[in-house]
């Protein structure tokens, strides 16, 4: 059995969707709720000395409720989250990537005596890894599906996080880093073993670092303050990392801005210079391929409200 609540929402919310999985149909049907406000509240009628609680209107919109099988949502400690020790060893060979090749930077430096152009190239690093991030987060978030070769994964995983955010914030730290911690391993390792350039090293070891630990960015991006690390919340506070404020507009429709994730100085440029709304529509003409942040409100952006146990259970 199913059930729909009745939605009243003021126009700014005319983009929330109820979602049913009818037992019956196979496809999902959507309806998008477009209603203006129509307030229907009890009012009970003033009578003479009476002193009987009078309900005011309304005009703050009632929360999404959504019903649905809840057999794809992940639990509170689910299986899924947890870190495995494959993850860990590959965290462990990523880890062990950036320390050879911040190591040849700093070995390099030291022999040939040259200091800023090596802090200089991990500086750009740091920049360029932002945008990095920006420009693959938008690309697996519109693009491909759990099919895709290599990313199908990861595509899978973030729409996973639009769905569930709460998610990443229970999401054990190996688990969340090994898919970039792989990428980074086979990437950067045998410039790493080859190249023996401090000024290289220095961008290759700082770009890299920054992307396999953007999930942990992330992850802190969806933390509640009082319970982030000081130094976290300063470094947030300072720009160096991803603010909470920044990221929870990606969460916001029209689920097509601050797609960067390492330190999000790369969004405001990028969202109003349209950026990644130019690149959709050159593939579009180019590939008749459409991004999924064209066909909202879809379910797979849409947050799925958790029931009230689960919000107790955090
Ligand atoms: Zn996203
Ligand atoms: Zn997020």
């Amino acid at each position: 059995m199913y059930s729909l609540t009745q939605h009243k929402y003021t126009p700014i919310f005319h983009y929330q969707v109820c979602k049913i999985r009818p037992l019956l149909h196979p496809s999902r049907v959507y309806c998008s709720i477009t209603t203006t406000t129509t307030t229907t509240t009890i009012i009970s009628k003033p009578r003479t000395n009476d002193k009987s609680l009078v309900i005011e209107p309304r005009l703050i919109p009632e929360p999404l409720t959504v019903v649905t099988t809840g057999n794809h949502r992940p639990m509170i400690n689910d299986q899924s989250l947890q870190s495995t020790w494959s993850h860990r060893a590959w965290v462990a060979a990523g880890c062990t990537t950036l320390l050879i090749s911040l190591g040849e930077s700093i070995k390099g430096a030291m022999d040939l005596n040259i200091w800023i152009e090596p802090i200089l190239a991990s500086w750009v690093g740091y920049i360029l890894a932002d945008l990095g991030s920006g420009v693959y987060h938008w690309a697996i978030d519109n693009y491909g599906d759990d099919s895709t070769p290599i990313v199908g994964a990861q595509i899978e995983a973030f729409q996973g996080h639009h769905k569930w955010p709460w998610t990443i914030t229970r999401r054990q730290f190996a688990n969340n880093l090994h898919a970039l911690a792989r990428a980074v391993t086979f990437t950067v390792l045998p410039i790493a073993l080859v190249c023996h350039d401090p000024i290289v090293q220095g961008f290759v070891g700082v770009f890299s670092g920054c992307i396999m630990f953007s999930q942990q960015f992330h992850a802190w991006a969806h933390g509640t303050k009082s319970r982030l690390p000081p130094l976290v919340v300063a470094l947030q506070e300072a720009g160096m990392l991803v603010s909470r404020l920044q990221h929870a507009a990606h969460h916001r429709p029209p689920y097509n801005n601050n797609y960067c994730i390492v330190s999000g100085v790369w969004n405001e440029f990028l969202d109003k210079h349209k950026v990644f709304e130019a690149m959709e529509m050159v593939l579009y003409f180019k590939t008749g391929v459409r991004p999924r942040s064209w066909s909202e409100p879809a379910s797979e952006w849409i947050e799925e409200i958790e029931t009230p146990s689960q919000i107790q259970a955090q």
